[in-house]
């Protein structure tokens, strides 16, 4: 009997290592709006914000973009320990105003995909606030061109809404415009190959769980960061169920 009692814990000791242990799998936070905005879920107050990014720097991890994710799938870059993407959708002006001076006091940096009809509208970014962005070390995406989920248009309009978004972003600031997340998180596999056959490198999705090199590069996992509830701890916990998701392979 004690046999077979040191035999079913030595089995859940082997099994909660293996469940603990660190994964290569990448994990890429969805923010939105940083500020003071009352009772809206997806903002996270400047605050709660700097929170998290202190925890992230005094835990190891460094912010990547999702083209150095991409790239050291290929060997071209070499990623630092503990690699996070740090990502925000819609392109709120508190992304520029609020959120960009504290992930620079912690050294992080950020990917942010717009919506080129929405920029210089009221709480959003300018096309110079976005060009300032990027040059302070700011990935930015497309968010399509309309804000539209993509389950709701057809084939024609998916198309035009991942083109002429791609085109509007890098006329207005220069480079190329290599990813993309889907609205609402809405993706079928038609809207993931004209995402594709458009020349984006990869998009986020809503899908939760971590990432690595065998992740779909059009549905790529993220990790929800609204409003805590819990603070910090909500944010710790975030984190670790990507990291079961990824080890369970769902
Ligand atoms: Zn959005």
């Amino acid at each position: 009997m004690n046999k077979f009692l040191a035999c079913g814990v030595l089995f859940m000791i082997a099994i909660l290592g293996w469940l603990f242990w660190p994964t290569n799998a990448v994990p890429i936070l969805a923010y939105h709006q940083v500020g003071e905005v009352d009772e809206e879920i997806y903002s996270v107050t400047a605050s709660q914000f700097e929170e998290q990014m202190k925890y992230l720097k005094e835990n190891g991890y460094h912010a990547i973009s999702l083209e150095d994710l991409f790239n050291s799938y290929t060997g071209k870059t070499v990623l630092p320990e503990k690699p996070i993407v740090i990502t925000f959708d819609d392109g709120y002006a508190d992304n520029y105003l609020t959120a960009l001076p504290i992930m620079e006091q912690y050294g992080m940096s950020a990917t942010v995909f717009v919506v080129p009809s929405l920029i210089g509208t009221t709480d959003y970014l300018s096309w110079q606030q976005v060009v300032y962005m990027q040059e302070r070390h700011t990935e930015i995406g497309s968010h399509t061109m309309s804000h539209v989920g993509m389950n709701e248009i057809n084939a024609a309009e998916q198309r035009r809404e991942a083109a002429e978004s791609k085109v509007a972003l890098e006329r207005n600031i220069g480079t190329p415009i290599q990813f993309f997340a889907y609205p609402y998180g809405q993706f079928s596999p038609g809207a993931q190959q004209i995402v594709k056959e458009t020349g984006y490198r990869g998009a986020c999705s809503g899908l939760a769980g971590l990432n690595d090199a065998k992740t779909d590069s059009y549905a790529l996992k993220r990790i929800n960061m609204p409003q805590p509830k819990y603070g910090l701890w909500e944010f710790r916990l975030r984190l670790f169920r990507a990291h079961l998701y990824s080890k369970l392979g769902l």
